[in-house]
C-alpha cells in the first residue's frame, strides 16, 4: 500500500517542469537559441565573487571536521548572529541571534512553519497569486488551505476578501512578497492595513493570527521599499532563502526567523525546531552556514534583471499586453490576451515561446514569464509576442 497523495504527488509533475522538459526537447531539436524559454525561475547572475571566496577561504582556514560536521540543529551561532546584526543595521530591527532558525531554504522551511501551527481543523489563508508548492505543503501538514482571491489588476491584496475569509480556525495568513509569479511588491500601507485587520480578528477570536511571510526575492527589489513586516505586525513568522539573494538555489541555505515580541514566542519558535526535527532536518548545510557567517551582508548585482525587467515591461506594455507593474523578483504577470491562458500557452509553445499559465498560481487568465534570461534571448522573443497578440482581435 502507497499513499494515494504522496503518489499524487510524486507522479504528475508540475505544469513548470512539463514545460521546462519540452523546452529542452525542442533546444536538441532546434537549437537552444531557438527555443524562449521563460518558465523555470532559475537564477542568472552569479553569486558575488565574494561568495566563492568565502567558500575557498573556509576550506583553506578551517579544520576540515569542523567544515562538514554537524551543527546543532537551530544553527551556528556565528551565522544567526550576522543575519541579526545585518537586520538590525539595515532595518533599525531588535533581532537577537536566538530569534533564528537556519534551514534549508524557504520550501523546508514553510513546511516546518505550517507543520508547527497545524492543530486540527486549522486553517491556512494563502493569499493569490501565490507559489503552488504552498498547497501540498500545507495540505500534507494538515492544514486546510484556502486561497484568497487575487486583487486585479493591482496584485496586491484583497483585504475585504482577507475579513471576509478569516474565521476562528485560521491559524495564519501566508504571503509573498516580492511576488512569485506578479513580480509586485506589497506596499507599507497594504501591509500595514493588513497589520491592523489581523490584529482586529485576533482579538475577535481570542487567538495569535500568524502572518507568515515568504520571502525568497526580498533582496530583488528595483528601487521600492520592501519593509521588515515584523515592525508592522510583530506575529510574523519570516521563510528566507539565499537561493535567489545570492544565486545559490542548489546549496539549501535560508531561516526561519520568529519574532521575540510574536504571541508565544518561545513555544512557537519550540515549536517551529520540533516540526523540522519531525521532518528529519538535522541542521543546515555546515559549510554554507559558514560563509552566511561571512557573507550575510551581501546583496546581488541587479543590473541585468533590471535591464530585461524593463525591457520586457517596456517592449510588451507597448505591444498592448497588461500586468501590474513588476517592481520585484524576477517575474511578469500577463493578462493573457483572449483571456485564455492556457490556449495563450498553447499557442505561443507552437512557436517556441514558453509561458506558464496562472492556473496553478490561483490566478487563471494570467501567464507568468521568468525574465532569468539572457538580455538577447529577450530581444530575439518580442517579435513572437508581437504576432501572438496580433493572432488576437482588439476587445
Ligand atoms: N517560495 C517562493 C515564492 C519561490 O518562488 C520559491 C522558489 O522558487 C520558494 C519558496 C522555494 O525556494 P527555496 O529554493 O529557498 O526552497
Amino acid at each position: 500500500m502507497l499513499s494515494e497523495n504522496a503518489y499524487a504527488l510524486g507522479a504528475n509533475r508540475s505544469c513548470i517542469r512539463d514545460l521546462f522538459e519540452y523546452g529542452c526537447q525542442r533546444a536538441a531539436l532546434v537549437g537552444r537559441e531557438n527555443v524562449y524559454d521563460y518558465s523555470l525561475g532559475n537564477p542568472s547572475i552569479p553569486s558575488p565573487p565574494e561568495v566563492n571566496q568565502a567558500v575557498r577561504d573556509i576550506l583553506a582556514d578551517t579544520d576540515s571536521l569542523l567544515v562538514h560536521g554537524y551543527t546543532s540543529a537551530v544553527g551556528d551561532y556565528a551565522a544567526r548572529k550576522a543575519i541579526s546584526d545585518d537586520l538590525n543595521a539595515r532595518y533599525g530591527a531588535e533581532t537577537a541571534p536566538e530569534d533564528f532558525f537556519l534551514g534549508c531554504g524557504a520550501a523546508p522551511e514553510l513546511v516546518a512553519v505550517f507543520r508547527a501551527l497545524a492543530v486540527p481543523g486549522g486553517e491556512l489563508l494563502a493569499v493569490a497569486p501565490y507559489f503552488p508548492e504552498y498547497k501540498p505543503f500545507a495540505q500534507e501538514a494538515g492544514l486546510t488551505f484556502r486561497v484568497v482571491p487575487p486583487d486585479v489588476p493591482s496584485f496586491q491584496i484583497d483585504l475585504e476578501a482577507v475579513k471576509e475569509m478569516i474565521g476562528p480556525h485560521t491559524q495564519a495568513i501566508l504571503i509573498n512578497s516580492p511576488n512569485n509569479p506578479s513580480g509586485v511588491v506589497y506596499t507599507r500601507q497594504t501591509l500595514t492595513a493588513l497589520g491592523s485587520l489581523l490584529k482586529e480578528k485576533a482579538a475577535q477570536y481570542g487567538h495569535p493570527i500568524y502572518l507568515i511571510s515568504d520571502e525568497p526575492y526580498r533582496e530583488l527589489a528595483y528601487g521600492v521599499e520592501v519593509p521588515f513586516i515584523p515592525q508592522i505586525y510583530p506575529d510574523t513568522i519570516i521563510c528566507y532563502s539565499y537561493s535567489k539573494s545570492l544565486s545559490l538555489p542548489g546549496e539549501r541555505i535560508g531561516y526561519i526567523y520568529v519574532s521575540r515580541e510574536a504571541t508565544d514566542s518561545q513555544r512557537l519558535y519550540a515549536a517551529v525546531a520540533g516540526a523540522a526535527r519531525a521532518c528529519g532536518h538535522v541542521c543546515a548545510p555546515s559549510l554554507w552556514q559558514k560563509v552566511i557567517a561571512r557573507c550575510a551582508g551581501l546583496r546581488p548585482d541587479l543590473q541585468s534583471y533590471d535591464r530585461n525587467r524593463r525591457a520586457l515591461y517596456e517592449g510588451l506594455t507597448a505591444m498592448g499586453y497588461e500586468m501590474a507593474k513588476p517592481d520585484g523578483a524576477f517575474y511578469l504577470f500577463i493578462k493573457a490576451p483572449g483571456g485564455d491562458a492556457n490556449r495563450f500557452s498553447e499557442l505561443a509553445k507552437q512557436k517556441d515561446l514558453l509561458v506558464v499559465p496562472g492556473d496553478g498560481f490561483g490566478c487563471p487568465g494570467y501567464f507568468r514569464i521568468c525574465y532569468c534570461v539572457s538580455y538577447d534571448l529577450i530581444q530575439r522573443s518580442l517579435p513572437v509576442f508581437q504576432t501572438l497578440m496580433e493572432a488576437f482581435p482588439k476587445a
